[in-house]
């Protein structure tokens, strides 16, 4: 046998090796996860997979193998384990589809669990489809969206007035809701074993996203008693070499938070000097309670090259089944972006681009139908929170979005269980643990005041009737 053709048996016979100790790694993981399930632990210990790491590192070192290369492999057996340990975490969107079911039997189901706003888009949407069908709009477009909608969504603020940091079309896409934006960014600007930093409670779709792709999330923790808000500290220490991106969303789905500026500053400066991208998720701007608090938009105000800002007509526009939103980056990022999304879909629909464009008239034009949107979930996030109060439930009250993030008196209450009990009693909520490691909270979101308190005090009850 030549050289090569033994080298290659070789090879062939480490990769089955490799494979059979996969297999055995993943089987015990799936152990590790029933026993974490039953003990009520969750998923992922940092400190356990720090741990790891420091063994590996030092290996590399006595191997003299590329330290890099192997943390990037560490990272996809940890993903694994994730993935094998996290099949039955329970989230909104699995609550909303059991709530859906029990619909379809004819249950009547108060939804304090969906993010979407209970009222009508703007009356310019309706004629708008009416246009359509004539206007032409219905054949295949430009990856990117039209250019009408993209120019309409040029952000301008003072930042762009002071600075030579313009914007154009070039730095918009459309695309079809902020989750494909965000799936996009995730996929196309990270590789395999790369790591993201996502501050929790947050949005599951960022660390799904990345699980999905192979790329490890890095979690940070905030805390009620810090008022939800993370340390440069922990930010810090929870980069590395492989560290890529940093997810942001304020004002935050679940908590409502927005940061303050200061510390929104430290972040962002963190994150130039490590060079990571910024992702920030900016899909609830509107919906802030003061105006001395409103978020800024991360893209033109901090003119930092490697941030992608997303946004949406799901809420501002009460369009959550339209399915539109859009990116807002550097050219070079959109084009990547756009490359994946012309693969994976052509173009966002046209006729919707069409409608989202009139939309967006509503505000234009002397009326102001976002304005009016935010006021009303305003007063509705008032109810909510004085409601909850009367209650005794605990939490920080949001300073935006359209969610109350909020745990009980009770020792020992966990929001999954109760959730489910809940639900058959006609009233459905977000159970803490699809949004990190918060077994013991929940989500609720401002809906019609009549429907909001009616569920409210039925919640009241069950939690009486259960901890009392
Ligand atoms: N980001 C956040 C923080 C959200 O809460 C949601 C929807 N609930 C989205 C993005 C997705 O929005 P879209 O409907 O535009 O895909």
């Amino acid at each position: 046998m030549s050289d090569i053709e033994e080298h290659r048996k070789k090879i062939e016979e480490i990769t089955l090796e490799m494979i059979k100790l996969l297999k055995t790694r993943t089987d015990i993981a799936k152990q590790i996860g029933d026993a974490k399930a039953s003990l009520g632990m969750t998923v992922t210990d940092e400190e356990r997979e720090d741990a790891l790491r420091t063994q590996v590192t030092k290996l590399c070192k006595e191997i003299d193998l590329d330290q890099s290369t192997a943390l990037k492999f560490l990272n996809l057996l940890l993903n694994e384990s994730v993935k094998v340990q996290s099949d039955n975490k329970q989230t909104h969107i699995s609550v909303f589809l059991k709530a859906k079911a029990l619909e379809e039997q004819g249950k009547k189901i108060i939804h304090l669990e969906v993010g979407e706003p209970d009222f009508k888009p703007p009356k310019e949407v309706k004629t708008a489809l009416a246009e359509v069908y004539d206007k032409g709009y219905g054949k295949y477009g430009p990856a990117k969206g039209i250019t009408e909608l993209r120019k309409e969504l040029i952000p301008h603020n003072e930042y762009m007035l002071r600075s030579s940091y313009s914007a154009s079309i070039e730095n918009i896409m459309i695309c079809p809701g902020a989750r494909f934006a965000v799936y996009l960014a995730i996929n196309t600007l990270l590789n395999p074993g790369d790591e993201i930093i996502v501050i929790e409670p947050a949005w599951p779709a960022y660390k799904d996203c990345a699980l999905n792709a192979g790329i490890k999330v890095r979690t940070i923790k905030t805390t009620l008693e810090t008022k939800w808000e993370p340390s440069i500290d922990q930010i810090n220490n929870a980069i590395n070499e492989n560290t890529k991106m940093i997810v942001l969303n304020y004002p935050n789905n679940p908590t409502g938070k927005i940061l303050p500026r200061k510390l929104l500053d430290g972040i962002i400066q963190t994150a130039k000097k490590h060079d990571l991208y910024i992702l920030s998720d900016e899909i609830y701007d509107y919906y802030y309670t003061d105006s001395d608090l409103r978020a800024p938009n991360i893209w033109t105000e901090y003119g930092y090259e490697k941030t992608i800002v997303t946004g949406s007509f799901s809420k501002s526009y009460a369009m959550t089944g339209y399915r539109i939103g859009w990116v807002t980056a550097e050219p070079s990022i959109i084009e990547k972006m756009s490359k994946l999304q012309a693969l994976s879909l052509t173009n966002v629909s046209e006729p919707i681009q069409y409608v989202a464009l009139k939309a967006m008239t509503s505000t234009t034009t002397g009326s102001s139908y976002v304005g009016d949107n935010a006021d009303l979930v305003r007063s509705r996030l008032d109810v909510l929170v004085k409601t909850a109060k009367d209650i005794d439930l605990e939490f920080i009250e949001p300073d935006g979005a359209m969610y109350l993030f909020a745990k009980t008196k009770y020792k020992d209450f966990d929001a999954t269980k109760f959730s489910e009990k809940l639900l058959e009693h006609g009233v459905a909520i977000a159970p803490g643990e699809g949004f990190g490691d918060y077994k013991e909270f929940f989500r609720i979101t401002a809906i019609d005041e009549t429907k909001l308190k009616e569920g409210m005090t039925i919640l009241d009850t069950m939690l009486k009737e259960s901890y009392e």
